[in-house]
């Protein structure tokens, strides 16, 4: 049985105000079926409370030293952060992280004791082309060279969609539940056990309204949220949504 998890990605969102705002609303909410994370910009992981559960939205594939603008596991882990979300299209896209990129920091965040968040998703015109699985396919591949499939048993997998990103446009619960039960049937191809196992989250436009059809879907086993995220209510809905 995989215990449901919600993650907020801020995105470069939010400020102080909403640190608190958030954390008011989780705290009286009973939810006790399911994980939650918080993932806000980097600056404002001091100012949570101890209990608060915290991830980030990117790390340094490196240790230390000479890496302006990075930061690095060790750090994270100072600030208590549990999850790093590894991988967003955004940063693939913005970034250039390329798939050896993406599993150089699934390994660091691993290695570190921490749980990756590893985005994979296809853009649209992907989609179009009929080549959706290959291209998922590559993406998980790259990891799996890298880390390895018992490593699996300490990854959270997030599919995200690209077109559903911030557009509105949800994937319907029969598109994620098709391509979640390839991504667990790719992993299991390795070793079953671990595929059963390993969370899979649905990212692209969840909202309060369609989480609870998503998440009933056999292989979603809970959300990736941007936008709603950082609306406290709308998050919290999702959460309960999960529990
Ligand atoms: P939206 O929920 O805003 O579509 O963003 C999804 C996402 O990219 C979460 O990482």
């Amino acid at each position: 049985t995989r215990r449901p998890l919600v993650a907020g990605n801020w995105k470069m969102n939010g400020d102080k105000s909403l640190v608190e705002k958030v954390q008011s609303h989780l705290a009286q909410a009973e939810l006790s079926n399911m994980d939650w994370v918080i993932c806000p910009p980097a600056p404002y992981l001091g100012l949570f409370d101890a209990g608060t559960k915290l991830g980030v939205q990117n790390v340094s594939q490196f240790d230390s030293g000479a890496h302006t603008g990075e930061v690095s596991v060790s750090m994270l882990k100072e600030f208590g952060c549990g999850y790093a979300i590894v991988g967003h299209s955004e940063r693939r896209e913005d970034n250039f992280e390329s798939d050896d990129v993406v599993a150089q920091k699934v390994a660091k965040v691993l290695d570190a004791g921490l749980t990756p968040i590893l985005c994979v998703g296809e853009p649209e015109e992907v989609r179009e082309a009929g080549t959706l699985f290959d291209y998922i396919a590559n993406q998980l591949d790259a990891v799996l060279a890298e880390v390895g499939i018992a490593a699996f048993t300490n990854i959270v997998l997030a599919y995200e969609p690209i077109w559903a990103i911030g557009t509105g446009k949800t994937a319907s619960p029969e598109q994620a539940q098709e391509v979640h039960a390839f991504i667990r049937g790719h992993l299991a191809k390795q070793d079953s056990n671990i595929a059963a196992g390993t969370v899979i989250l649905y990212g692209g436009s969840v909202k309060g309204s369609n989480a609870k059809e998503l998440f009933s879907q056999a292989d979603v086993d809970g959300g990736l949220i941007g936008g709603a995220s950082l609306n406290p209510e709308d998050f919290l809905s999702i959460c309960l949504a999960a529990n």
